[in-house]
């Protein structure tokens, strides 16, 4: 079994600031820390459910977050980003069993979290198909349309809400709830040995019923914090400016959707 790790940093254990998860910051050593100790016990438990083949993706800001020489010997790390509208799950392929996410966090505009965004800090609104969309909901449905189900989720609340809707099936551990500022969390062992045991339950499971159903057609409109990046975008082609800082991408694949937030993001 080929399982696939995603790692964010915004829904690890405790992490409540921007300077815990911004590189270089004297707060963000404990929490690039507590991320590669969250991968490696999804890792584990990915290992212990059978997996042969474990890739992990450094899905933070820079890529280069995860402390590589704590990680085991059995698995292909993913490093920076390659420009592929794939992003946090670059090289995903239809020969992976299942996609796990770790880290992960509620989407732009959530109250959950409040390092919540969607792909970057520019944009105060993303929807998909009228729905504000999370970097998880996104990356599910570009796995689904390679027949890889998500198999566990871990991060804030508030993101659990959006997996419990968009499929009640996926495993799903909250370690902690935003509450304006603050969080309130687990503590990284306490995440960590939950991590473990979710991913191995999860990927024991029947992965199949845990795939996204695909909407036949996207329509995904971001608000952007500036007037000046919604004009800029709006050249793009296929975009179309709505007016009030707004812009919108009507397409038939998620692949479009991907590529197009490349760009316009
Ligand atoms: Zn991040």
């Amino acid at each position: 079994m080929k399982v696939y790790i995603s790692v964010d940093i915004e829904g690890v254990a405790g992490i409540t600031h921007w300077d815990e998860a911004e590189k270089g910051h004297a707060d963000w050593a404990e929490f690039r820390e507590i991320m590669t100790r969250e991968a490696i016990a999804a890792i584990d438990g990915a290992r212990a459910a059978g997996a042969t083949k474990i890739w992990v993706k450094d899905a933070h800001d820079s890529g280069r977050n995860l402390i590589t020489t704590m990680l085991p010997a059995d698995v292909t790390l993913i490093r920076e980003w390659s420009g592929h509208p794939y992003s946090m799950i670059q090289e995903l392929d239809e020969s992976f069993a299942a996609l796990v996410m770790i880290g992960h966090h509620a989407s732009v505009g959530s109250e959950g979290n409040s390092l919540a965004h969607t792909l970057n800090t520019r944009t105060h609104m993303i929807t998909l198909n009228g729905k504000p969309v999370s970097e998880f909901r996104l990356c599910a449905l570009a796995a689904a349309s390679l027949g890889v189900p998500v198999a566990f989720v871990s991060g804030d609340k508030a993101l659990m809400e959006e997996v419990e809707q968009a499929n009640s099936h996926i495993g799903r551990l909250a370690v902690k709830e935003g509450r304006g500022q603050s969080t309130i969390s687990m503590t990284p062992l306490a995440a960590q040995n939950a991590i473990r045991a979710g991913v191995e339950k999860s990927l024991r499971g029947k992965l199949k019923d845990c795939l996204l159903e695909m909407p036949e057609k996207f329509t995904l409109d971001l608000t952007y914090v500036s007037p000046v990046l919604a004009y800029e975008k709006s050249f793009y082609p296929g975009c179309k400016y709505l007016g009030n800082r707004t812009n919108r991408v009507e397409t038939a694949t998620i692949f479009d959707v991907m590529r197009a937030l490349r760009f316009i993001k």
